[in-house]
């Protein structure tokens, strides 16, 4: 799945997962919980997060390749945050190639700047789940997930608008020509993704 910061990416991977029954796989994700808990690949992978940089391909695509080998892929996997430029996704095919399969499809949720600058800037995040909620539409309770009752909080390299505008940056430079990678493949199917998580996730649907 591919889109800006804001697009929708997390929320609508989970629906797709849970409709589907494929695992989602999100690769910030993977970073977020390596650096709360201080692992080797967290203490790499830090200062790129914190600054809104990508963090180094050979070592992103260790990850991927270790993640997408588990057991729980072997009937289906979305991707969500992965690949974020040219040579991640060469490497992708690759891999997939080596194991006789390949990508199905390419979704790209496309939303305008001040949207996704909007929902970024209000998002906040379950500290143990992961699950999406905004300022404007928070949890039932005092910032306790609705799902699994853990602490919902502001994610740091969403609190700067510097480094916010710097993601977008680099989504625009480095992961927007994805576009026309998937394109050139037959894969992309290009989603609307302002409106509401239900209106958007039956445009999904639809195209799947
Ligand atoms: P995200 O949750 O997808 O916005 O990712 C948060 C941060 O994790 C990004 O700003 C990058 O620092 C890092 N990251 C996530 N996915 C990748 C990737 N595929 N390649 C390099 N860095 C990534």
């Amino acid at each position: 799945m591919l889109g800006p910061q804001g697009a929708g990416k997390g929320t609508q991977g989970a629906l797709i997962a849970a409709k589907y029954g494929v695992t989602s796989i999100a690769t910030g994700e993977i970073f977020r919980w390596a650096i709360k808990g201080k692992t080797a690949l967290g203490l790499k992978v830090l200062e790129y997060v914190d600054a809104g940089r990508l963090v180094p391909d050979e070592l992103t695509i260790e990850v991927i390749t270790d993640r997408l080998t588990a057991d729980d892929c072997m009937d289906g996997f979305l991707l969500d945050g992965f690949p974020r430029n040219v040579g991640q996704a060469r490497a992708l095919d690759a891999l997939l190639d080596d194991h006789g399969t390949a990508l199905d499809g390419a979704i790209v949720l496309e939303v305008p700047e001040e949207v996704s600058l909007r929902r970024i800037l209000g998002r906040r995040a379950c500290s143990n789940c992961g699950r999406n909620y905004h300022v404007d539409a928070p949890p039932e309770k005092n910032w306790t997930c609705d799902e699994c009752q853990g602490e919902v909080v502001e994610r740091t390299d969403d609190h700067e608008e510097e480094t916010v505008k710097q993601r977008l940056r680099l989504y625009h430079e480095q992961t927007e020509p994805l576009k026309n990678y998937y394109e050139d493949k037959g894969l992309l199917k290009a989603i609307d993704g302002e409106g509401s998580p239900d209106e958007v996730f039956s445009r999904i649907v639809a195209e799947l």
